[in-house]
């Protein structure tokens, strides 16, 4: 039996900050992921860019070089495997964990085999379920709750639902490149989480009437070609429409917390852990990254929770 001090769940940013420790200090580890190497990011928008500048996506200090101030997708992808090659970092791409069991150590078995290990750092991130609106219509294939870039939406009826950078992102994208975007957003205005050199533009758009936008509005039903909202004075509409974008957020695994055992609490299904060493309600289990916030998804991000990676190590390695 091959004993790790530590398994990690998750080979995203957080996940690999804490492999790099855990070398550091000498400790047996491995990283079980479900993906490639960073699998979120390899997910998102082809040309997003990141609201943090580079230094502030670092991790263990290890320089993240760019041209612009803000890495975009591929650039953080090209750090983040640069990374795990050049350190050789031990992890397992396309394995996903699938149970975790405490008896005398941790038992987890994953797609393909069982491990055992003294520590489980769960580091899962939330990218990989989107929060869905439940409304008629939503599994229809025009429906996309993912979007990778405008091209296919050109010439094309858009609606876009949400006022986040993810909405907004998509619906500034897609109008440039000819599609007819209405957007359905629920709040009375553009989130102000918005990046600050991207808000003005959208909002001048919408002023000009070149994105058409429906404030303290909720989408009630997708249909093959239209769609139904209910207006801000309560009047429902339906429009022409080719493809819904829902931009409503996604959610981290609650059904593999909650089946590990982990606390859940509050309206957020937040997990509950120790901020100083977070280590979660069973011992020898810690959160790390994002998935900590439990709905709360704009609580934390890389910039604030790659120090998880330190203070678990810390504590796994003063453990008597
Ligand atoms: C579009 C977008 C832009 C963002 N921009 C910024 C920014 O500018 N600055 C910033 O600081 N943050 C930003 N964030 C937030 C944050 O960067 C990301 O959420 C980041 O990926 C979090 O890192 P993580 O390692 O905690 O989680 P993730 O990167 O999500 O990593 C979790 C990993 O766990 C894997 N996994 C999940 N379940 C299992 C399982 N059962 N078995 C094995 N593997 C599993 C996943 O495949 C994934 O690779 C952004 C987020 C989004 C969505």
């Amino acid at each position: 039996m091959e004993l790790y001090d530590i398994l990690i769940v998750g080979g995203g940013p957080i996940g690999l900050a804490c492999a790099l420790e855990a070398k550091k200090n000498q400790l047996k580890y491995i990283i079980i992921e479900k993906g490639t190497v960073a699998n979120s990011l390899y997910n998102y928008p082809l040309y997003m860019t990141f609201f943090s500048t580079a230094d502030r996506l670092e991790i263990d200090e290890i320089p993240f070089i760019t041209t612009k101030a803000k890495p975009g997708r591929q650039d953080a992808l090209e750090y983040y495997q640069g990374i795990a090659r050049q350190k050789e970092i031990n992890i397992r791409p396309y394995e996903k964990v699938l149970n975790i069991e405490k008896s005398t150590f941790f038992q987890v078995e994953t797609s393909k085999q069982i491990y055992f290990a003294k520590n489980v750092i769960i580091a899962t991130g939330f990218y990989d379920i989107p929060n869905l609106m439940n409304i008629p219509g939503e599994d229809l294939p025009k429906v996309k709750h993912y979007y990778t870039e405008p091209y296919p939406y050109a010439f094309q009826n858009v609606v876009v639902v949400g006022s986040s950078n993810s909405a907004v992102d998509c619906a500034l994208e897609i109008y440039r490149k000819g599609g007819n975007v209405t957007m359905i957003v629920r709040n009375r205005e553009i989130s102000k989480s918005v990046k600050y050199w991207v808000k003005p533009d959208v909002e001048n758009r919408i002023k000009e009437g070149s994105i058409k936008a429906h404030f303290g509005a909720e989408l009630l039903e997708i249909k093959p070609n239209s769609v139904i909202f209910k207006t801000e004075n309560g009047e429902t509409q339906e429009i022409e429409n080719d493809f819904v974008l829902a931009m409503t957020g996604y959610l981290p695994d609650f059904e593999f917390l909650k089946n590990t055992g982990l606390d859940l609490k509050g309206e957020c299904l937040n997990p509950n852990y120790n901020p100083e060493t977070m280590e979660s309600n069973i011992e020898g289990i810690y959160l790390a990254g994002v998935v900590c916030g439990g709905k709360d998804t704009h609580l934390w991000f890389i910039e604030n929770s790659r120090i998880h990676a330190k203070q678990i190590i810390n504590h796994i390695v003063s453990k008597p």
